[in-house]
């Protein structure tokens, strides 16, 4: 195997890093945390500026609209943009990440001209809608039924937890199309339009203050047969590519963001003393270690979903087992360092609130109890549990 850059990539990383250092300067500051619209406008414009320059996508097949680049100029990409400090995903997150890649993967040669475009050129977002208040780490309970009435769905019911569900244009939703049939058997993957008559959405407040989820409740919403990915009651498997992407994937850009946390909290650590405590130290080289291995397990992750045909599989979980908790050890080293340049609560808002958020990530995208019993089951072939 071949561990080194070729040419071509060494020349796809200096114009990206070309294209990033003009680039980023001209874009507008970012919104403030609360402000939504501002927050999506944001969002879809860097995505469209990534698509204009020819880097939206770029993972993706071609006949999918991407740009079927290598898994290494996938990374390289990411390497790049959290180098240079580029915006975030941000509401793009769902589209981009998890039910983009799920209708290029599931999706018919229509629905994939549908909805996948609007995605990479920044002018839909999209959301979640598989949690259900009594559906969560148990999601194959999930009750919202969806009636077959001609050629379309009339759905009812609830789901909760749905991130950024007030800026967006569509959701993945997850249904009960077969209340007879055993629970994971009885199940359809809808993409509704968030404007449809009888969708409400509620939002809910986190402890950092956020309304960045929100409660949604269906009334009779009617969505066309033709938006169903997958066949019929089959939505359980197109769930768990869903989540594969979601878990194996979606988080692996951040996990170079963390890299770049980690650095700048040694070189604050250096400077306002905190780097003479012999804990701290190894502390921050315990996780310098660990990210490194997360790194080393992100590029494995992306070459073998690549070699699957580009769905990654369970290993997903034992990434996000791990990557979770790292991150929630990052921000407590965080607190240490920072707190000691100036009082308990010298935290500025941005580390404060990717302090909070951080806590979230052992829950989000199913918990790590979920994840434990994955990895014990599917991966490591131990009896079920009762
Ligand atoms: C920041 C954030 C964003 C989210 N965004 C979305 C979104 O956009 N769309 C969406 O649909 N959902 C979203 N969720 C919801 C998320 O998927 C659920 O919170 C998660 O799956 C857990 O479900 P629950 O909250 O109902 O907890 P529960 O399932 O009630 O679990 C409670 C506790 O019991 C444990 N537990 C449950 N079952 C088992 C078991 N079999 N073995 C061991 N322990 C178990 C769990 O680990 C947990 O500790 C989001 C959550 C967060 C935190």
């Amino acid at each position: 195997m071949d561990l080194t850059y070729t040419e071509e990539e060494r020349e796809f990383r200096a114009r990206l890093r070309e294209w990033l250092g003009k680039t980023l300067p001209e874009l507008p500051a970012r919104p403030s945390p609360d402000d939504w619209p501002g927050r999506r406008a944001h969002d879809l414009g860097w995505q469209r500026r990534l698509y204009e320059a020819g880097y939206a996508g770029l993972h993706w097949p071609v006949d999918a609209g991407g740009r079927g680049a290598t898994p290494t100029q996938h990374l390289i990409f990411l390497e790049e943009t959290e180098r240079a400090g580029a915006p975030y995903v941000g509401a793009n997150f769902v589209g981009l990440l998890h039910a983009g890649p799920t209708i290029a993967a599931e999706g018919t040669a229509e629905q994939r001209a549908r909805w996948l475009p609007p995605v990479l050129r920044g002018d839909e977002v999209w959301c979640q809608g598989f949690s259900e208040p009594d559906a969560g780490s148990d999601l194959a309970a999930l009750r919202t039924k969806a009636v077959r009435d001609g050629d379309e769905y009339v759905i009812t019911g609830s789901k909760i937890w749905t991130s950024h569900a007030e800026v967006a244009d569509w959701c993945e939703l997850l249904v009960r199309t077969d209340p007879g049939a055993p629970k994971h058997r009885g199940i359809s993957w809808l993409a509704m339009p968030m404007d449809a008559p009888g969708v409400t959405v509620r939002p809910l407040r986190t402890l950092a203050g956020s309304t960045e989820f929100a409660e949604m409740f269906l009334d009779g919403v009617r969505v066309p047969v033709g938006n169903r990915v997958g066949a019929e009651n089959d939505g359980w498997r197109v769930t768990m590519v869903t989540l594969s992407f979601e878990r194996g994937t979606a988080f692996v850009g951040e996990v170079v963001a963390c890299r770049r946390t980690l650095a700048a909290l040694a070189r604050t650590a250096r400077a306002n003393g905190r780097w003479d405590d012999p804990v701290l130290r190894r502390r921050l080289g315990r996780l310098h270690g660990e990210f490194g291995a997360l790194w080393r397990l992100t590029q494995w992750n992306v070459s073998e979903s690549t070699r699957s045909g580009g769905v990654p599989g369970t290993g997903g979980s034992v990434f996000k087992l791990r990557y979770s908790h790292a991150r929630q050890e990052l921000y407590d080293a965080a607190a240490e360092v920072l707190g000691a340049a100036g009082g308990a609560l010298s935290l500025d808002e941005e580390w404060t609130l990717d302090r909070l958020s951080s806590l979230s990530y052992t829950i989000a995208a199913g918990t790590s109890q979920i994840q434990q019993n994955i990895v014990a089951e599917r991966i490591l072939g131990l009896p079920k549990g009762r």
